[in-house]
């Protein structure tokens, strides 16, 4: 069972540049926090880059503006082994330094060996 799901004070590190379904996007385009240079539509998805990288809806607090609407990503960041979130874990209980550290580089070895498979895709 998850408890309450509580961030790491001031953390946005998950909340990058990501696509929104676009009736979801639409409805809350009065929420948007920072400017967007490039806003691409793609099957029936916008996928808004902001000049930071950081989330178009993450608050200046580091809340989501949106987050009752917030894409299924979201949802799912934290909870799965392959959106492990580095400083909470799937149970929403926060991890020890050690364990952050432990997290950190797992996350970095997968993220390393995804980029190299992508990388041997190109070439072949
Ligand atoms: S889910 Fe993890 S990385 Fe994302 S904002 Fe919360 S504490 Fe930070
Ligand atoms: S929609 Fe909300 S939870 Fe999702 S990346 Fe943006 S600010 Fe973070």
């Amino acid at each position: 069972m998850v408890k309450e799901w509580v961030c790491r004070k001031s953390c946005n590190e998950c909340c990058g540049n990501i696509a929104f379904p676009k009736a979801v996007f639409e409805k809350n385009r009065g929420k948007i926090q920072r400017p967007i240079f490039e806003e691409l539509e793609l099957d029936g998805e916008i996928y808004p880059a902001t000049n930071d990288g950081v989330c178009v809806f993450n608050k200046a607090d580091c809340r989501c503006a949106i987050y009752p609407d917030r894409p299924e990503v979201c949802r799912l960041y934290g909870t799965i082994p392959d959106l492990k979130c580095p400083y909470v874990d799937p149970r929403g209980v926060a991890r020890t330094p050690a364990k952050v550290r432990r997290t950190q580089r797992e996350i970095n070895k997968r993220v390393t060996a995804q980029i190299k498979q992508i990388e041997k895709m190109r070439v072949d």
